[in-house]
């Protein structure tokens, strides 16, 4: 019932707000057809981030878990047109699908998908040069988050927004004995994020499509 009630309320405001989009709509399906599990952000979550990154003037963006390219298209969509936006997935499937994805939301030469495990191609993207970024969502293999955080924290500037999806985890957070290493990691991410001087943060608790769930926000400030 109450799941229900939030999906109703989730389809109310993307019915207002958010309206249908052919791009997007087009890459829900093409990764719905291509078997890819259905783990994307919500339209009125993709919407949030858009805004975000317009808000925050972004140029750069980076983004860690593409899965088949939903949030990087609405990410993506914030940039000007000398923008660009790196997005990191693992899975060689979802990569072919994010980029069939982001070609036809015209967005080929904004957008580079790199293929590979993070933790291998963030040292790879630093010791080229990449970054800082502007703005930096978080959304892969959850574990890692930790590792993510302190990568993102490297390839940024004071100003930039650090924004990790999945941070609640239907209320799992706050069991410190949980034996999901998914809420372990989000509850060390948490740690880190309290213990560093360097960005001021919070987070929210979201109910909707994607059942009880939240995002963690952090600005670099750069204050030691
Ligand atoms: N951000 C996407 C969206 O909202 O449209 C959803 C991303 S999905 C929650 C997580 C993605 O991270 C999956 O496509 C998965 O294959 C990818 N992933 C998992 N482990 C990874 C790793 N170690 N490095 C890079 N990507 C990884």
């Amino acid at each position: 019932m109450i799941q229900e009630r939030w999906t109703a309320v989730d389809r109310y405001i993307t019915d207002l707000l958010v309206p249908s989009d052919p791009a997007l709509d087009a890459t829900l399906q093409a990764s719905a057809a291509a078997g890819l599990p259905p783990i994307n952000v919500s339209p009125a979550q993709g919407k949030l981030l858009h805004l975000l990154a317009r808000a925050q003037g972004a140029r750069t963006i980076l983004e860690i878990g593409t899965l088949g390219g939903y949030s990087t298209i609405w990410l993506a969509r914030a940039l000007p047109a000398d923008g660009r936006l790196i997005t990191l997935e693992a899975d060689p499937k979802h990569a072919e699908v994010a980029r069939a994805n982001i070609a036809r939301a015209g967005l080929a030469d904004v957008v580079e998908v790199r293929l590979g495990r993070a933790l291998d191609t963030l040292p790879r993207l630093a010791a080229e040069g990449h970054g800082p970024f502007d703005l930096i969502f978080i959304d892969a293999d959850k574990p890692s988050n930790p590792d993510y955080f302190a990568w993102a924290l490297k390839l940024s500037h004071p100003g930039s927004l650090i924004i990790t999806d999945n941070v609640v985890r239907d209320g799992a957070v706050i069991d410190a004995d949980s034996d999901d290493h998914r809420v372990q990691g989000t509850r060390r991410f948490f740690e880190l994020l309290a213990a560093e001087p360097r960005v001021s943060a919070t987070a929210i608790q979201t109910v909707g499509d994607k059942g009880y769930d939240g995002f963690a926000i952090a600005l670099v400030t750069g204050d030691q």
